[in-house]
Protein backbone atom coordinates (compact mmCIF):
# COMPACT_ATOMS: atom_id res chain seq x y z
CA UNK A 1 0.00 0.00 0.00
CA UNK A 2 1.40 3.48 -1.22
CA UNK A 3 0.82 6.40 1.66
CA UNK A 4 1.72 9.92 1.16
CA UNK A 5 1.99 12.16 3.90
CA UNK A 6 2.13 16.14 2.87
CA UNK A 7 3.56 18.77 4.81
CA UNK A 8 0.96 21.14 3.46
CA UNK A 9 -1.52 20.82 0.71
CA UNK A 10 -3.22 23.46 -1.36
CA UNK A 11 -7.13 22.42 -2.73
CA UNK A 12 -9.85 23.83 -3.43
CA UNK A 13 -8.44 27.30 -2.50
CA UNK A 14 -7.14 26.18 1.36
CA UNK A 15 -4.13 25.05 2.57
CA UNK A 16 -4.66 21.76 4.79
CA UNK A 17 -1.52 20.83 7.38
CA UNK A 18 -0.37 17.49 8.05
CA UNK A 19 -2.49 15.83 5.04
CA UNK A 20 -1.70 11.36 5.03
CA UNK A 21 -3.38 10.07 1.66
CA UNK A 22 -3.21 6.09 1.50
CA UNK A 23 -3.29 4.72 -2.17
CA UNK A 24 -5.71 1.91 -2.83
CA UNK A 25 -4.95 -0.73 -5.48
CA UNK A 26 -6.46 1.31 -8.31
CA UNK A 27 -4.13 4.41 -7.59
CA UNK A 28 -6.80 6.30 -6.12
CA UNK A 29 -7.11 7.68 -3.11
CA UNK A 30 -8.74 5.31 -0.27
CA UNK A 31 -8.57 7.38 2.52
CA UNK A 32 -7.06 10.92 3.73
CA UNK A 33 -6.76 12.51 7.00
CA UNK A 34 -5.53 15.92 7.66
CA UNK A 35 -3.81 16.93 10.83
CA UNK A 36 -2.09 13.82 11.37
CA UNK A 37 1.92 12.52 12.00
CA UNK A 38 3.69 10.69 9.21
CA UNK A 39 3.58 6.95 9.41
CA UNK A 40 6.44 4.92 9.46
CA UNK A 41 7.08 4.04 5.62
CA UNK A 42 5.22 7.43 4.41
CA UNK A 43 6.79 9.16 1.32
CA UNK A 44 7.11 12.46 2.85
CA UNK A 45 6.56 15.70 0.36
CA UNK A 46 6.37 19.32 1.12
CA UNK A 47 3.91 21.75 -0.33
CA UNK A 48 1.26 19.52 -2.31
CA UNK A 49 -0.70 20.40 -5.18
CA UNK A 50 -3.69 18.08 -6.92
CA UNK A 51 -2.16 16.90 -10.44
CA UNK A 52 -2.86 18.86 -13.58
CA UNK A 53 -4.57 17.84 -16.35
CA UNK A 54 -3.24 18.91 -19.67
CA UNK A 55 -6.79 19.00 -21.33
CA UNK A 56 -5.78 19.51 -25.27
CA UNK A 57 -2.33 18.49 -26.59
CA UNK A 58 -0.86 17.46 -29.95
CA UNK A 59 2.54 16.22 -29.06
CA UNK A 60 4.14 16.38 -33.04
CA UNK A 61 3.92 19.81 -33.08
CA UNK A 62 6.59 19.85 -30.33
CA UNK A 63 8.77 19.98 -33.41
CA UNK A 64 8.43 22.97 -34.37
CA UNK A 65 9.02 24.97 -31.14
CA UNK A 66 11.94 27.42 -31.60
CA UNK A 67 12.14 27.05 -35.38
CA UNK A 68 9.18 28.84 -36.90
CA UNK A 69 9.78 32.34 -35.09
CA UNK A 70 11.83 33.54 -37.63
CA UNK A 71 9.77 34.59 -41.01
CA UNK A 72 6.36 35.92 -39.62
CA UNK A 73 3.39 35.03 -41.20
CA UNK A 74 -0.02 33.41 -39.75
CA UNK A 75 -1.67 30.24 -38.50
CA UNK A 76 -1.93 28.92 -42.23
CA UNK A 77 1.70 29.69 -42.65
CA UNK A 78 2.80 27.79 -39.34
CA UNK A 79 0.30 25.25 -40.39
CA UNK A 80 1.72 24.63 -43.71
CA UNK A 81 5.58 23.28 -41.26
CA UNK A 82 3.54 21.29 -39.03
CA UNK A 83 2.33 19.14 -42.10
CA UNK A 84 5.98 19.02 -43.26
CA UNK A 85 7.06 17.63 -39.62
CA UNK A 86 3.63 15.03 -39.52
CA UNK A 87 4.79 13.60 -42.60
CA UNK A 88 7.86 12.56 -41.62
CA UNK A 89 6.35 10.31 -38.17
CA UNK A 90 6.62 6.93 -38.38
CA UNK A 91 5.22 4.58 -35.01
CA UNK A 92 8.85 4.35 -34.11
CA UNK A 93 9.66 7.82 -34.01
CA UNK A 94 6.03 8.74 -32.79
CA UNK A 95 6.62 6.96 -30.03
CA UNK A 96 10.17 8.34 -29.07
CA UNK A 97 9.00 11.90 -29.74
CA UNK A 98 5.91 11.11 -27.59
CA UNK A 99 8.07 9.29 -24.58
CA UNK A 100 10.01 13.08 -24.70
CA UNK A 101 7.52 14.79 -24.95
CA UNK A 102 5.25 13.14 -21.74
CA UNK A 103 8.53 13.13 -19.82
CA UNK A 104 8.29 17.11 -20.21
CA UNK A 105 5.10 16.99 -19.22
CA UNK A 106 5.60 15.26 -16.24
CA UNK A 107 8.85 17.08 -15.38
CA UNK A 108 6.58 20.50 -15.40
CA UNK A 109 3.79 19.37 -13.52
CA UNK A 110 1.25 18.04 -15.63
CA UNK A 111 0.14 14.65 -14.50
CA UNK A 112 -2.77 14.00 -17.31
CA UNK A 113 -2.75 14.37 -20.88
CA UNK A 114 -5.48 14.31 -23.68
CA UNK A 115 -3.53 13.45 -26.66
CA UNK A 116 -5.69 15.31 -29.60
CA UNK A 117 -4.16 12.45 -32.46
CA UNK A 118 -5.07 12.31 -36.08
CA UNK A 119 -2.33 10.52 -37.55
CA UNK A 120 -3.84 7.34 -38.05
CA UNK A 121 -2.15 5.78 -41.37
CA UNK A 122 0.32 5.90 -43.51
CA UNK A 123 1.47 9.17 -45.49
CA UNK A 124 -0.35 7.69 -48.13
CA UNK A 125 -3.75 6.79 -46.60
CA UNK A 126 -3.34 3.47 -46.02
CA UNK A 127 -3.38 1.76 -42.54
CA UNK A 128 -0.86 0.18 -40.21
CA UNK A 129 -1.78 -3.41 -39.48
CA UNK A 130 -2.43 -3.16 -35.75
CA UNK A 131 -3.10 0.26 -34.52
CA UNK A 132 0.85 1.45 -34.52
CA UNK A 133 0.47 4.87 -34.13
CA UNK A 134 -2.17 4.64 -31.21
CA UNK A 135 -0.30 2.27 -29.63
CA UNK A 136 2.89 4.43 -29.85
CA UNK A 137 1.32 6.77 -27.74
CA UNK A 138 -0.01 3.88 -25.19
CA UNK A 139 3.51 2.45 -25.07
CA UNK A 140 4.82 6.09 -24.26
CA UNK A 141 2.68 6.83 -22.05
CA UNK A 142 3.46 3.72 -19.68
CA UNK A 143 6.85 4.35 -20.16
CA UNK A 144 6.51 7.77 -18.42
CA UNK A 145 3.92 6.91 -16.16
CA UNK A 146 1.53 9.45 -17.21
CA UNK A 147 -2.48 9.06 -17.30
CA UNK A 148 -3.16 9.67 -21.02
CA UNK A 149 -6.54 9.67 -22.34
CA UNK A 150 -6.20 9.00 -25.84
CA UNK A 151 -8.76 11.55 -27.81
CA UNK A 152 -8.77 9.50 -31.36
CA UNK A 153 -9.96 12.33 -33.79
CA UNK A 154 -12.07 11.47 -36.72
CA UNK A 155 -10.80 13.56 -39.69
CA UNK A 156 -12.52 12.91 -42.53
CA UNK A 157 -12.44 16.27 -44.96
CA UNK A 158 -9.86 19.30 -45.54
CA UNK A 159 -12.28 22.04 -45.60
CA UNK A 160 -16.52 22.20 -45.91
CA UNK A 161 -17.17 20.21 -49.34
CA UNK A 162 -13.66 19.51 -49.41
CA UNK A 163 -11.55 16.48 -50.10
CA UNK A 164 -8.58 15.93 -47.85
CA UNK A 165 -5.42 17.09 -49.34
CA UNK A 166 -2.41 15.30 -50.13
CA UNK A 167 -0.95 16.34 -46.74
CA UNK A 168 -4.24 15.15 -44.41
CA UNK A 169 -4.46 11.67 -45.91
CA UNK A 170 -3.27 10.26 -43.40
CA UNK A 171 -5.45 11.93 -40.90
CA UNK A 172 -8.36 10.43 -42.89
CA UNK A 173 -10.76 7.67 -42.62
CA UNK A 174 -13.33 6.53 -45.15
CA UNK A 175 -16.21 7.91 -43.18
CA UNK A 176 -17.62 7.98 -40.19
CA UNK A 177 -18.67 4.04 -39.86
CA UNK A 178 -14.97 3.25 -40.65
CA UNK A 179 -13.77 5.73 -37.99
CA UNK A 180 -15.94 3.87 -35.35
CA UNK A 181 -15.11 0.69 -36.31
CA UNK A 182 -11.41 1.54 -35.83
CA UNK A 183 -12.33 3.14 -32.61
CA UNK A 184 -13.71 -0.03 -31.13
CA UNK A 185 -11.40 -1.96 -32.63
CA UNK A 186 -9.20 -0.13 -30.45
CA UNK A 187 -10.20 0.15 -27.65
CA UNK A 188 -9.69 -3.63 -27.57
CA UNK A 189 -6.07 -3.08 -28.81
CA UNK A 190 -5.37 -0.71 -25.62
CA UNK A 191 -7.83 -3.09 -23.43
CA UNK A 192 -4.54 -6.05 -24.02
CA UNK A 193 -1.89 -3.54 -24.43
CA UNK A 194 -2.07 -2.10 -20.72
CA UNK A 195 -3.80 -5.40 -18.51
CA UNK A 196 -1.02 -3.96 -16.26
CA UNK A 197 -1.86 -0.50 -15.76
CA UNK A 198 -5.75 -0.69 -16.41
CA UNK A 199 -6.46 2.87 -15.19
CA UNK A 200 -3.57 5.02 -16.72
CA UNK A 201 -5.03 5.12 -20.45
CA UNK A 202 -8.37 6.06 -21.02
CA UNK A 203 -9.73 5.82 -24.87
CA UNK A 204 -11.86 8.97 -25.43
CA UNK A 205 -12.90 10.68 -28.54
CA UNK A 206 -12.60 13.97 -30.96
CA UNK A 207 -14.31 15.35 -33.71
CA UNK A 208 -11.56 17.11 -35.77
CA UNK A 209 -13.84 20.60 -36.49
CA UNK A 210 -17.02 21.28 -38.31
CA UNK A 211 -14.97 21.74 -41.52
CA UNK A 212 -13.07 18.05 -41.08
CA UNK A 213 -16.04 16.60 -40.53
CA UNK A 214 -19.57 16.85 -42.00
CA UNK A 215 -23.07 17.20 -40.29
CA UNK A 216 -24.26 13.66 -41.04
CA UNK A 217 -20.80 12.16 -39.54
CA UNK A 218 -21.19 14.72 -36.67
CA UNK A 219 -24.44 12.54 -35.82
CA UNK A 220 -23.23 9.16 -36.81
CA UNK A 221 -20.27 9.77 -34.05
CA UNK A 222 -22.42 11.03 -31.69
CA UNK A 223 -24.74 7.69 -32.17
CA UNK A 224 -22.08 5.19 -32.42
CA UNK A 225 -20.30 6.26 -29.37
CA UNK A 226 -20.47 4.77 -26.10
CA UNK A 227 -22.29 7.61 -23.76
CA UNK A 228 -19.41 8.21 -20.98
CA UNK A 229 -16.34 8.50 -23.76
CA UNK A 230 -14.59 12.37 -23.79
CA UNK A 231 -15.52 13.62 -26.80
CA UNK A 232 -13.82 17.12 -27.67
CA UNK A 233 -13.86 19.63 -30.72
CA UNK A 234 -11.54 21.99 -32.12
CA UNK A 235 -14.49 25.45 -32.25
CA UNK A 236 -13.84 28.46 -33.85
CA UNK A 237 -10.20 29.29 -33.08
CA UNK A 238 -10.08 30.91 -36.32
CA UNK A 239 -12.62 33.69 -37.65
CA UNK A 240 -12.29 31.92 -41.49
CA UNK A 241 -13.92 28.60 -39.77
CA UNK A 242 -17.21 30.95 -39.30
CA UNK A 243 -17.42 32.53 -42.46
CA UNK A 244 -17.24 28.73 -43.54
CA UNK A 245 -19.94 27.22 -41.85
CA UNK A 246 -22.27 30.50 -42.01
CA UNK A 247 -22.05 30.31 -45.80
CA UNK A 248 -22.23 26.35 -45.74
CA UNK A 249 -24.95 25.91 -42.76
CA UNK A 250 -26.13 29.54 -42.57
CA UNK A 251 -25.07 29.15 -38.93
CA UNK A 252 -21.92 29.42 -36.61
CA UNK A 253 -20.19 26.53 -35.68
CA UNK A 254 -21.66 26.35 -32.02
CA UNK A 255 -25.19 26.68 -33.45
CA UNK A 256 -24.85 23.57 -35.84
CA UNK A 257 -22.84 21.21 -32.83
CA UNK A 258 -26.22 22.86 -31.24
CA UNK A 259 -28.41 21.66 -33.64
CA UNK A 260 -26.74 18.09 -33.75
CA UNK A 261 -27.12 17.54 -30.65
CA UNK A 262 -23.78 17.87 -29.69
CA UNK A 263 -23.57 19.82 -27.17
CA UNK A 264 -23.49 18.25 -23.65
CA UNK A 265 -21.18 17.59 -20.53
CA UNK A 266 -20.10 15.17 -22.17
CA UNK A 267 -17.99 17.57 -24.99
CA UNK A 268 -15.69 19.92 -24.95
CA UNK A 269 -14.90 22.81 -27.17
CA UNK A 270 -11.58 23.66 -27.84
CA UNK A 271 -10.52 27.24 -28.02
CA UNK A 272 -14.25 28.96 -28.61
CA UNK A 273 -12.41 32.11 -29.46
CA UNK A 274 -14.63 33.89 -31.68
CA UNK A 275 -18.16 32.83 -30.55
CA UNK A 276 -21.05 35.46 -30.39
CA UNK A 277 -23.62 35.80 -26.87
CA UNK A 278 -25.42 32.95 -28.56
CA UNK A 279 -23.45 30.85 -28.12
CA UNK A 280 -21.60 30.93 -25.28
CA UNK A 281 -25.37 30.91 -23.57
CA UNK A 282 -25.55 27.50 -25.14
CA UNK A 283 -22.40 26.10 -24.60
CA UNK A 284 -22.79 27.17 -21.36
CA UNK A 285 -26.31 26.18 -20.86
CA UNK A 286 -25.46 22.47 -22.40
CA UNK A 287 -22.76 21.77 -19.18
CA UNK A 288 -20.04 21.45 -21.96
CA UNK A 289 -16.26 22.28 -20.90
CA UNK A 290 -14.33 25.53 -22.70
CA UNK A 291 -10.60 24.45 -22.96
CA UNK A 292 -8.58 27.49 -23.62
CA UNK A 293 -5.19 27.01 -24.68
CA UNK A 294 -3.66 30.40 -23.89
CA UNK A 295 -0.11 29.81 -24.60
CA UNK A 296 -0.74 28.87 -28.72
CA UNK A 297 -3.70 30.95 -28.98
CA UNK A 298 -1.20 33.94 -28.26
CA UNK A 299 1.93 31.92 -29.87
CA UNK A 300 0.20 31.74 -33.24
CA UNK A 301 -1.73 34.93 -33.31
CA UNK A 302 -5.45 33.28 -32.78
CA UNK A 303 -6.74 36.28 -30.28
CA UNK A 304 -8.08 36.41 -27.18
CA UNK A 305 -11.29 33.90 -26.22
CA UNK A 306 -14.11 35.29 -23.99
CA UNK A 307 -12.81 32.67 -21.07
CA UNK A 308 -14.23 35.15 -18.24
CA UNK A 309 -17.85 35.13 -20.04
CA UNK A 310 -17.40 31.70 -20.41
CA UNK A 311 -16.91 31.58 -16.60
CA UNK A 312 -20.22 33.82 -15.59
CA UNK A 313 -22.30 31.68 -18.15
CA UNK A 314 -21.17 28.73 -15.86
CA UNK A 315 -19.25 26.58 -18.58
CA UNK A 316 -15.87 24.99 -16.91
CA UNK A 317 -12.74 26.05 -18.24
CA UNK A 318 -9.98 24.05 -18.22
CA UNK A 319 -6.28 24.33 -20.01
CA UNK A 320 -4.55 23.14 -22.69
CA UNK A 321 -0.86 22.89 -24.19
CA UNK A 322 -2.14 22.12 -27.67
CA UNK A 323 0.84 22.79 -30.03
CA UNK A 324 3.39 22.23 -27.02
CA UNK A 325 5.54 26.02 -28.04
CA UNK A 326 4.71 26.10 -23.82
CA UNK A 327 5.20 23.10 -21.35
CA UNK A 328 3.61 24.36 -18.37
CA UNK A 329 0.35 24.36 -15.96
CA UNK A 330 1.61 27.40 -14.56
CA UNK A 331 2.40 29.67 -17.65
CA UNK A 332 -0.91 28.31 -19.12
CA UNK A 333 -3.14 29.00 -16.18
CA UNK A 334 -1.74 32.88 -15.76
CA UNK A 335 -1.89 33.08 -19.93
CA UNK A 336 -5.76 32.56 -18.67
CA UNK A 337 -5.53 34.93 -16.84
CA UNK A 338 -3.21 37.51 -18.29
CA UNK A 339 -5.41 37.48 -21.28
CA UNK A 340 -8.23 38.93 -19.13
CA UNK A 341 -6.76 41.56 -17.74
CA UNK A 342 -5.37 42.67 -21.26
CA UNK A 343 -8.61 43.09 -22.67
CA UNK A 344 -10.12 44.81 -19.59
CA UNK A 345 -7.84 46.78 -17.68
CA UNK A 346 -8.48 45.11 -14.78
CA UNK A 347 -6.72 42.06 -12.50
CA UNK A 348 -7.82 39.50 -10.34
CA UNK A 349 -10.16 38.14 -13.24
CA UNK A 350 -9.82 34.68 -12.07
CA UNK A 351 -9.36 33.95 -8.87
CA UNK A 352 -6.09 31.99 -7.90
CA UNK A 353 -8.49 29.13 -6.32
CA UNK A 354 -10.57 29.27 -9.94
CA UNK A 355 -7.26 29.36 -12.57
CA UNK A 356 -5.95 26.00 -9.80
CA UNK A 357 -9.58 24.33 -10.78
CA UNK A 358 -9.47 24.78 -14.36
CA UNK A 359 -5.66 23.39 -14.25
CA UNK A 360 -7.06 20.60 -12.37
CA UNK A 361 -10.71 19.54 -11.85
CA UNK A 362 -11.91 20.66 -14.37
CA UNK A 363 -9.30 18.94 -16.92
CA UNK A 364 -9.45 16.22 -15.39
CA UNK A 365 -13.17 15.84 -15.60
CA UNK A 366 -13.11 17.02 -19.28
CA UNK A 367 -11.03 13.96 -19.89
CA UNK A 368 -12.94 11.15 -18.48
CA UNK A 369 -10.73 10.79 -15.15
CA UNK A 370 -13.40 12.05 -12.45
CA UNK A 371 -11.97 14.85 -10.32
CA UNK A 372 -8.59 16.23 -9.08
CA UNK A 373 -9.13 17.52 -5.76
CA UNK A 374 -7.53 15.19 -3.60
CA UNK A 375 -10.82 13.36 -2.24
CA UNK A 376 -11.22 9.90 -1.64
CA UNK A 377 -12.18 8.02 -4.71
CA UNK A 378 -10.34 10.56 -6.67
CA UNK A 379 -6.68 9.68 -9.06
CA UNK A 380 -3.87 10.18 -6.71
CA UNK A 381 -2.73 12.30 -8.78
CA UNK A 382 -0.60 15.32 -7.23
CA UNK A 383 2.34 17.49 -7.86
CA UNK A 384 4.96 18.85 -5.07
CA UNK A 385 6.42 22.26 -5.09
CA UNK A 386 9.18 24.12 -4.14
CA UNK A 387 7.63 27.02 -2.10
CA UNK A 388 11.28 28.26 -1.79
CA UNK A 389 12.66 28.64 -4.54
CA UNK A 390 13.84 32.13 -6.47
CA UNK A 391 10.39 32.59 -7.88
CA UNK A 392 8.22 31.24 -5.19
CA UNK A 393 9.82 32.42 -1.48
CA UNK A 394 7.60 34.91 -0.06
CA UNK A 395 4.39 34.02 -2.11
CA UNK A 396 1.70 33.37 0.19
CA UNK A 397 0.70 29.21 -0.64
CA UNK A 398 -3.03 30.13 -2.24
CA UNK A 399 -1.55 32.59 -4.83
CA UNK A 400 1.50 30.63 -5.51
CA UNK A 401 0.09 29.52 -9.27
CA UNK A 402 0.60 33.29 -10.02
CA UNK A 403 4.53 33.22 -8.65
CA UNK A 404 5.53 29.61 -9.80
CA UNK A 405 6.63 27.99 -12.66
CA UNK A 406 7.17 24.40 -14.04
CA UNK A 407 10.62 24.47 -12.97
CA UNK A 408 9.40 24.67 -9.08
CA UNK A 409 8.38 21.27 -9.31
CA UNK A 410 10.10 18.85 -6.94
CA UNK A 411 8.36 15.46 -7.53
CA UNK A 412 5.04 14.02 -9.47
CA UNK A 413 2.94 11.12 -8.32
CA UNK A 414 0.44 9.59 -10.62
CA UNK A 415 -1.58 6.91 -9.50
CA UNK A 416 0.21 7.16 -5.54
CA UNK A 417 3.59 6.34 -7.56
CA UNK A 418 6.27 8.49 -8.21
CA UNK A 419 7.14 9.29 -11.90
CA UNK A 420 9.32 12.33 -11.55
CA UNK A 421 11.95 13.64 -8.88
CA UNK A 422 13.60 16.76 -9.32
CA UNK A 423 16.64 16.64 -11.40
CA UNK A 424 16.17 13.37 -12.82
CA UNK A 425 14.22 14.04 -15.80
CA UNK A 426 15.17 12.54 -19.27
CA UNK A 427 13.27 14.85 -21.49
CA UNK A 428 16.16 16.92 -22.87
CA UNK A 429 18.16 14.06 -23.83
CA UNK A 430 15.57 12.66 -25.17
CA UNK A 431 14.69 15.45 -27.52
CA UNK A 432 18.47 16.14 -28.53
CA UNK A 433 18.20 12.32 -30.14
CA UNK A 434 15.16 12.35 -31.51
CA UNK A 435 14.12 15.81 -32.82
CA UNK A 436 17.78 15.50 -35.01
CA UNK A 437 15.50 13.14 -36.81
CA UNK A 438 13.09 15.58 -38.16
CA UNK A 439 16.27 17.46 -39.52
CA UNK A 440 16.82 21.75 -39.94
CA UNK A 441 13.97 21.55 -42.47
CA UNK A 442 11.15 20.11 -40.23
CA UNK A 443 9.97 23.88 -41.51
CA UNK A 444 9.15 22.07 -45.02
CA UNK A 445 7.82 23.66 -47.92
CA UNK A 446 5.83 26.88 -47.70
CA UNK A 447 4.51 27.40 -51.08
CA UNK A 448 1.37 24.71 -49.36
CA UNK A 449 0.22 27.73 -47.21
CA UNK A 450 -3.00 28.94 -47.78
CA UNK A 451 -5.76 30.73 -46.19
CA UNK A 452 -8.19 27.91 -44.59
CA UNK A 453 -10.91 28.05 -42.76
CA UNK A 454 -9.56 26.48 -39.08
CA UNK A 455 -7.85 24.76 -36.76
CA UNK A 456 -4.67 22.50 -36.42
ZN1 LIG B 1 -5.60 21.62 -31.37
Amino acid sequence: VTSLWCERVLVGGEVRHDVRLVADDDGRIADRRDGVRPEPGDVRLGLVLPGFADTHSHLFHRVLRGRTHGDGGDFWAWRSEMYAAARRLTPELYQRLAVAVFGELVENGWTAVGEFHYVHHRPDGTAYPDHDMELALVSAALEVGIRLTLLDTCYLAGGIGAALSADQHRFGDAGAEAWLDRWHALRSAIERATSDAPDLVTLGAAVHSVRAVPPDAISAVLAGLPGDVPLHIHLSEQPAENAAAESAYGRTPTALLRDLGALSPRLSVVHATHVTEDDIRAIAEAGATVVICPTTEADLGDGIGPALDFAAAGAPIAVGSDQNAVIDPFLELRGLEAGERLRSGRRGRFAPADLLSAGTGAGYRALGLGQSAMRVGDPLDLVELDAASSRTVGSRVEQIVLAATGSDVVSVHVGGRRVHTRGSGRAAERYATVLAEFGDDASGDRSGARPGTGNA
